[in-house]
């Protein structure tokens, strides 16, 4: 079997790589009050990341997606996607962001090869966007997915992370925006993670989301939608747009898991939901050679988990999500 597979049998073909630490937002469920950014020389170069990808694309990783932090506060983006873009083998660079300065880097993202975008937004309300990110730039994010779609970064996907009694009285609204806005909605069931500050939220189950929207007309299953991730699409009825559940929680999918994370400071996790991390950096900054590097690449593949124990309580405390990118 060609390309990179785990002990589980899952093929390993993506990556997701944290650009960077930092972030213009602080989102409740995500940071924390007194965030420690790491050192600026303990981040990836562009060309660190670069040489990683060319190795891990040679081993079958053919899809990437950019995170942070926020990674359009990465002033050099789009010359790093330039250059993943010409590295053989990658097909498709994808990137999530929380739009506040999307409709500034949109075009020449495209232009530099990026290919779609996905954009954090957990509710629709000034007030409450204050609430959840500590930010005021509503309307910065609204403008950011229309300069999106108008760069031609299509399917533009809309993440929500619902949280009981936070936003999601809200799971309608974004649902209509389906049908009225043509809008690839998410919803994301929250995965306690992080400081106790971090996790103090409830998750609302899909099935509960899913019976909710009921009211807006029967939701088919759309097996149209593109992407390398675990949602499973509907469509309302009369909708342009779709609805994604991610349930990491109520219904996992570590069983297809096709995923690697690389931290913004050289660390190659193999599972989201769990601590243990290769050190790439210290290797390439050592003068590792590529076969070395093969060699630590596999070696996360062979300790990646077959799934994570959220529900046992077993809950990942290295890092916080920021430093991850999701
Ligand atoms: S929890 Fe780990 S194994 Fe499960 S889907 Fe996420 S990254 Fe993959």
């Amino acid at each position: 079997m060609t390309g990179l597979f785990d002990s589980w049998q899952r093929q390993i073909n993506y990556l997701r790589i944290s650009v960077c630490d930092h972030c213009n937002l602080n989102c409740v469920y995500c940071s924390e009050s007194s965030r420690i950014n790491l050192p600026r020389s303990e981040i990836l170069s562009n060309e660190e990341i670069q040489r990683l990808v060319q190795v891990a694309a040679s081993m079958g990783i053919n899809k990437v997606r950019l995170t942070g932090g926020e990674p359009l506060l990465k002033s050099d983006l789009s010359k790093l996607v330039r250059a993943l873009s010409q590295v053989e083998g990658i097909d498709d660079i994808s990137l999530t962001t929380n739009g506040i300065l999307l409709s500034k880097y949109a075009t020449e993202l495209k232009e530099a090869g990026l290919k779609r975008v996905n954009v954090s937004l957990d509710t629709l309300k000034e007030d409450r966007f204050k609430r959840i990110t500590g930010g005021d730039k509503l309307g910065d994010v609204f403008a950011g997915i229309e300069a999106a779609h108008l760069a031609g970064l299509e399917p533009v996907k809309i993440n929500m992370v619902v949280l009981r009694g936070i936003n999601d009285d809200e799971t309608i609204d974004f649902a209509r925006l389906s049908i009225d806005q043509g809008w690839h909605v998410r919803f994301i069931e929250f995965m306690p993670f992080g400081t106790a500050e971090a996790q103090a939220f409830e998750t609302v189950p899909t099935q509960e989301m899913y019976q909710r929207l009921q009211s807006l007309g029967s939701l088919e299953p759309d097996s149209g939608q593109t992407g390398n991730g675990p949602a499973k699409y509907y469509r309302l009825p009369g909708a342009n747009g779709t609805i994604g559940f991610i349930s990491a929680m109520t219904e996992h999918f570590c069983h297809t898991c096709n995923r690697l994370r690389l931290t913004a400071d050289g660390q190659l996790r193999p599972c989201l939901l769990d601590d243990d991390e290769v050190n790439l950096k210290a290797a390439l900054r050592n003068g590792a050679d590529t076969d070395e590097l093969k060699r630590l690449i596999l070696q996360a593949v062979i300790i990646k988990r077959e799934q994570h124990h959220l529900n046992e309580g077993v809950t990942p405390g290295r890092r916080p999500m920021y430093q991850i990118g999701g």
